[in-house]
């Protein structure tokens, strides 16, 4: 028997049992005549005692040959610990240890396991292994276990079916490459990871499965923006005949459960909703964040006649009322120009006003608007006494991104961001194109799969832009959390979406033509969504970065340094898949 209790398990009604511990060695503190060791496994960490007085020489010469992370057995004594660490549940006592086995020895870690570690990101990649001992990301592991367990829990409780769905599949189209894999079986043939599970849950769906749900890797080869990874989790759900407004009362209620049970917070209302056209407008942005306000002034009307030619040239001006920043010297409103002309946030310039506290305005464009126009700014934006006024002009899509990079930006150096407190928002009403504006061409905003809103149909031709979809989004404090829709379960639906789409007859049947054959054998109605799992739990974990609750995550160029993938194959195994090289 390794162990007879856990490090993380004794306390003072122990005292004077025998126990056996493993684990590993965190820290020695040997004072000549008392050596001190700190033994830890995942569940926390006891104290070790060896003395002069009570323990024979050689166990003290034993222990003094310890290093650390070392893995050891020890057998002995609970007993009362001298001076006690409140900090730690064991602290109030100690193992006099009778017995000590060294199960394997290690290398000095190359950085300590510590909360707070010396090791950079990189090395502690590398060695992925070690940092997983540490409290941080240890936690974060159990963390996003609990969430999984709870999501389980729930959906099953409300009669969801987990089921797996293959890995090796021909491509699903969401808007990213496919990673692909050689078949050796089948010569010249590739089978795709799946980017979602998406065709094969609406298969579930004709297949009677009715309520669908799996947690389950997806794979999306695209350039990594910051904190995406090529293999990230969903838990992909999908239910059979729903509206939409049954999908949203569904998995608000797995919402409302992990908040309540991960977090212990009673969200008790209903989710608000939003169309994808007004958080466009209202916030520049379709996931928006709305734990604070600063919503965007309309203020073309109240700006276009006078004399400020940048104004009037632009098709969309508008302005946001940073609360209490009325105090930003002219040195910090020069930087926050800066910053919005940065070639990331790309605005030409920004035009701020002042709101006195006296109730007067100064503006950078005193010259053009005068303390009635300011005023009136000042109404369209909510803006206060107090308040800085900054506005932006151009285009209307451009200058609604820059704008919501603004606010963001603001909200963050203001503090309005506040980890715990959390506000779920559904968009609703997306639109179901989007157009191409490098090819000109449109390409369905979520998937190919999505259903127009009904009686829409007849403006895919004329207006292709303009055509609503049944897909709605969750939004978790200005982060997608999930997105899903109702899908077209009718064929010659899904052959006109495809043919909108510019596939021709002939390719949507060789690249869909098993989902069309379904739909022929008695499609139900039916609809789901995807969460990302990866970013919800560390959104309900208060943390920034998905990496940090993914055990083995890869690095911003897709790499897994640790294992140091991917790698070039043999020649061998190249002629067997019949591929040559040509790099
Ligand atoms: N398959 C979709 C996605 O991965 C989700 C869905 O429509 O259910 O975003």
């Amino acid at each position: 028997m390794y162990r007879s209790h856990t490090c993380g398990e004794l306390r003072e009604s122990d005292i004077n049992k025998m126990v056996t511990l493993s684990g590993w060695v965190q820290t020695i503190r040997d004072k000549g005549f008392v050596i001190w060791v700190d033994l830890r496994d995942r569940y926390g960490i006891t104290q070790l005692v060896f003395d002069e007085d009570r323990s024979f020489s050689v166990l003290l010469e034993q222990a003094r040959s310890l290093g650390r992370e070392f893995v050891i057995q020890v057998s002995g004594n609970v007993i009362e610990r001298a001076s006690k660490n409140p900090n730690i549940p064991t602290g109030t006592i100690e193992i006099l240890v009778t017995e000590l086995i060294v199960l394997n020895e290690s290398l000095l870690p190359p950085f300590t396991i510590e909360d707070k570690t010396d090791g950079g990101e990189d090395i502690r990649m590398k060695y992925r292994y070690l940092d997983i001992r540490r409290n941080p990301v240890k936690n974060n592991l159990i963390f996003r276990s609990k969430v999984a367990m709870e999501v389980r829990k729930y959906l099953s409780e409300q009669g969801f079916i987990e089921v797996e769905t293959p890995y090796l599949i021909k491509s699903t189209p969401e808007g990213a490459r496919d990673f692909v894999v050689p078949s050796r079986m089948n010569k010249g043939q590739f089978y795709a990871l799946p980017q979602s599970p998406q065709t094969f849950k609406q298969l579930l769906m004709v297949g009677g499965m009715d309520k669908y749900f799996q947690i389950v890797k997806c794979f999306r080869d695209e350039d990594l923006r910051a904190d995406r990874q090529p293999e990230f989790t969903q838990i992909d759900c999908e239910m059979a005949f729903v509206g939409q407004e049954d999908i949203l009362n569904a998995f608000e209620g797995l919402t409302k459960h992990l908040l309540k049970e991960i977090k212990g917070v009673d969200y008790t209302n209903a989710f608000p909703r939003m169309t994808y056209d007004d958080a466009m407008a209202t916030y520049g942005n379709d996931k928006p964040d709305i734990r604070f306000g600063m919503e965007f002034g309309e203020l073309n009307a109240v700006t276009q006649h006078k004399d400020f030619g940048v104004f009037n040239k632009a098709e969309l001006v508008i302005g946001i009322a940073v609360p209490e920043a009325n105090s930003y010297t002219r040195k910090e409103i020069d930087k926050l120009v800066d910053w919005v002309k940065r070639p990331q946030v790309g605005a030409l310039g920004m035009i701020y006003s002042r709101c006195n506290d006296d109730g007067t305005y100064k503006s950078s464009v005193d010259k053009f608007y005068d303390q009635d126009d300011l005023a009136k700014w000042a109404g369209i934006t909510g803006a206060k006494p107090g308040d800085l006024i900054c506005v932006l002009s151009g285009d209307k899509n451009r200058v609604r991104t820059q704008l919501s990079a603004l606010r963001m930006e603001l909200a963050e150096r203001l503090g309005l961001r506040d980890p715990e407190e959390f506000a779920p928002l559904w968009i609703v009403d997306f639109p179901l194109l989007e157009l191409d504006e490098e090819t000109g061409h449109y390409h369905a905003m979520h998937h190919p799969f999505t259903s127009p809103k009904p009686g829409q149909l007849g403006l895919l031709d004329s207006d292709p832009g303009a055509v609503k979809a049944n897909a709605y989004d969750l939004v978790l404090n200005g982060n997608e959390i999930g997105g899903g829709s109702i899908r077209i379960h009718d064929k010659d639906l899904q052959s006109t979406m495809f043919k909108h789409l510019g596939f021709t007859p002939e390719e949507a049947k060789a690249q869909f033509g098993f989902l069309m054959d379904a739909f022929q054998y008695g499609a139900p109605p039916h609809g789901g969504i995807a969460f990302g799992l990866d970013r919800l739990v560390a959104i309900l974990g208060g943390q920034e970065t998905i990496r940090d609750f993914i055990a083995f995550p890869k690095n911003n160029s897709g790499r897994d340094v640790m294992i140091d993938a991917p790698a070039p194959i043999d020649e061998e195994q190249l002629k067997e898949l019949n591929l040559k090289l040509d790099l």
